[in-house]
């Protein structure tokens, strides 16, 4: 098997107790994190070894993001400056009926561009023509949890479901392991109980986990308010939702009650802080969240309500959102930012044990940053760097299960301008009348 040995100017392990290291190393052999410590020069052993000179760079674990919808890179910009229901149901919903297997493909290519490119390694998905993405995730080496959106107010919904529910048994662990399957149900506005109820039996049938937004918009609760006398958190808890493992997304509009709530069903929670602030949804409590143990992981979004899919912009709009909401700067402190976006985010999508921080016996998903950089310099604290200062662009290497994807800054498996093109043709062709 392959041994590589990276000599990092830096190493941030993100590991329990795990301190930064100065001149650190990481051992890959095969596509395992095999060791990880303090450089030093290696004895000869009896298997060759690659050693890369990483001495400028900074190496952590790759970054999750835990909620996007990755196709809607087509719709970047074309539905700025709404609230939520207008910009679902006037711009977004009419756009998604155009949509074709050809256009997901190729969005869902484009949308790996974008995070491998800015440190992504794992993402957690919710959309429609899901073999279409899941091809596009075979192909391209990136890992990701993926879920079928599904609206149960549709007449075939019942259908949806079931294929749905084919899909996930189909492509769960596939791609050597890096793909994993949940069910999507959209949101409590968009699935009445009767559906949430099969939706349940269906994942509890085939061990699922569930991907759905939860308590987005104020709109949102009173949506549910009107319909059924109940706060969505109870709604979905009626249709017994929670008997499963959870990834909720957005949960802005929670009470202590049912943070509490949540807490105990070992809900994992998606924050969205760009897309929260860009629809005016509302600021989710994370630090309570937090206190409760509750993991949370960051996501972008789709691109539409964004509109990047950079986690290093949403690491430092987390860190600043809360601080200004509470008053308090030392909310959501750096290393707790960084822990969101890697080792947080990884539980919450239940691959604690698989990605999320640089330990022995994980997965090599793995990130470089070029630190010579003026904006990167000087360099006193390796996690405030990487929060407050640095960018996606800063991101030079990526490895995913111990296949390098961004080499130098440049995707090395595929042309990223045939993507490009392909993809904006794709988006130019829905949005003609
Ligand atoms: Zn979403």
């Amino acid at each position: 098997m392959r041994t590589i040995l990276i000599r990092g100017g830096w190493v941030l392990p993100l590991s329990e107790g795990g301190k930064p290291l100065q001149d650190g190393m990481v051992k890959i052999i095969g596509n395992k994190i095999a060791a990880v410590g303090p450089w030093r020069e290696p004895v000869k052993e009896a298997e060759p070894y690659e050693v890369i000179d990483a001495r400028d760079r900074l190496v952590m674990p790759g970054l999750i993001n835990t909620h996007t919808h990755a196709a809607m890179v087509l719709f970047r910009g074309v539905a700025d400056d709404l609230p939520l229901m207008t910009w679902l149901k006037e711009k977004i919903w009419p756009l998604e009926d155009r949509l074709t297997a050809e256009h997901v493909y190729w969005g869902t290519r484009l949308a790996i561009n974008e995070m491998l490119l800015s440190g992504t390694t794992t993402f957690a998905d919710m959309y429609f023509f899901l073999e279409e993405e899941a091809r596009a995730v075979e192909e391209t080496g990136i890992r990701a949890v993926l879920s079928r959106g599904l609206i149960g107010l549709e007449e075939q919904a019942g259908k949806n479901l079931e294929e749905a529910v084919a899909q996930a048994r189909e492509w769960r662990g596939r791609a050597g392991n890096r793909i994993t399957m949940m069910l999507g149900p959209h949101a409590p506005y968009t699935c009445p109980p009767a559906f949430l109820k099969e939706v349940v039996a269906a994942a509890k049938q085939y061990q699922l986990g569930i991907h759905i937004h939860l308590a987005e918009t104020a709109d949102e609760l009173v949506e549910i308010g009107k319909e059924y006398g109940i706060r969505p958190v109870a709604y979905l808890a009626e249709q017994g939702l929670f008997t499963r493992p959870v990834l909720a997304a957005h949960a802005v509009w929670l009470d202590d009650g049912e943070i509490s709530y949540l807490a105990r069903q070992k809900v994992a929670i998606a924050h969205n802080p760009s897309s929260n602030m860009k629809l005016a949804s509302g600021i989710a409590p994370v630090p309570k969240l937090l206190e409760a143990k509750i993991p949370v992981g960051l996501g972008t979004d789709g691109a539409a309500s964004n509109n990047r899919l950079d986690i290093f912009t949403e690491m430092r709009t987390a860190a600043l959102l809360h601080k200004v909401q509470t008053n308090d700067p030392t909310v959501i402190p750096a290393e707790t930012a960084l822990k969101m976006a890697t080792i947080y985010g990884a539980r919450a999508l239940g691959l604690g044990d698989v990605t999320g921080s640089l330990e022995p016996g994980k997965s090599a998903d793995l990130i470089m940053l070029d630190l010579k950089k003026s904006h990167l310099t000087p360099l006193h604290d390796p996690v405030s760097l990487v929060v407050y200062a640095a960018r996606g662009s800063d991101v030079s290497d990526v490895m995913v299960n111990g296949e390098w994807l961004v080499q130098e800054g440049r995707l090395v498996r595929w042309e990223e301008e045939e993507v490009i093109g392909e993809a904006a043709r794709c988006a130019q062709s829905l949005v003609k009348k």
